[in-house]
């Protein structure tokens, strides 16, 4: 995605009762930046705007009897159908923690889809009939039940908005982030040099860069192996990872 001047890059409509939520993403940092700029242009539409009945209530019982209320089904409808006239072949995703479970690869394809409307359910949840006739992906960010689809659609745009050209990174730094490559971050340190007894480690200091960046690279194995070792298995290593996992694991014994 190259980005010319004043084009969106990527385009979000969010079906919510709660809109005001979303301030939090379209007011600060990096993410409001985006949106004030309009490379990323962020819209929501509240059920509640399209309920037609006298209390404009957007939830109902469910049949079967059960705790707890479900959203209805005609202003969840209706504000989708809205959005898709509004957002031409967008895909439509029901935040849900019964989806496929985010990951940054996961992030790298959303970003492809450039349009997407997200449904951010409430209560027991949505009517089943919303997600076999307008849901084309249903996505969760953990095996955790959270009380909103909300929460889940910002962690969704905030981690999409980073890697947006224009946004916040070089392909460089992507490159060095926790994660790309199946690799985590290295340690980082900034001034001073000393600060309560604690020291920043040498050779960040040396100004050699090859010898940075085999320490960073070293540390980033390191920490892989310690925290995330499941990432390592799924890497497809170089000759120099190889030859520095093969190290440690001399040292270990
Ligand atoms: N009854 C549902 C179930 O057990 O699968 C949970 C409903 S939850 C209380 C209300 C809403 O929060 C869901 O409709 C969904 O939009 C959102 N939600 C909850 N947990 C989520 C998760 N882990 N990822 C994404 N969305 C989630």
């Amino acid at each position: 995605m190259k980005k010319k001047d004043n084009q969106t890059l990527i385009s979000f409509y969010i079906i919510t009762i709660f809109p005001d939520m979303f301030h939090s993403v379209s007011n600060y940092g990096v993410t409001g930046k985006a949106i004030q700029k309009k490379i990323i242009d962020l819209n929501c539409l509240n059920p509640r705007d399209f309920a037609k009945n006298k209390y404009k209530s957007i939830d109902d019982r469910p049949y079967g009897g059960g705790p707890g209320m479900l959203m209805s089904v005609e202003p969840l409808y209706l504000s989708i159908k809205y959005a898709k006239s509004l957002l031409k072949n967008a895909t439509v995703i029901y935040l849900s923690p019964q989806g496929k479970k985010l990951n940054q690869n996961n992030i790298f394809k959303l970003i492809k889809k450039k349009k997407i409307i997200f449904i951010c359910g409430r209560y027991e949840g949505i009517d089943q009939r919303i997600i076999d006739s307008l849901v084309d992906e249903e996505w969760s960010i953990g095996d955790y039940i959270l009380t909103g689809g909300e929460l889940a659609a910002m962690v969704i745009i905030d981690s999409i908005a980073r890697f947006i050209p224009g946004v916040i990174h070089t392909k460089k730094s992507i490159e060095k982030e926790s994660f790309y490559n199946n690799l985590l971050d290295c340690p980082h340190y900034t001034r001073p040099k000393k600060i309560y007894d604690m020291i920043v480690p040498d050779v960040l200091l040396s100004g050699n860069h090859n010898k940075i960046r085999l320490w960073r690279l070293k540390k980033s194995l390191e920490e892989t192996l310690k925290k995330r070792p499941d990432l390592l298995e799924k890497k497809i290593l170089k000759k120099e990872e190889k030859i520095i996992l093969n190290e440690f694991k001399k040292n270990k014994k």
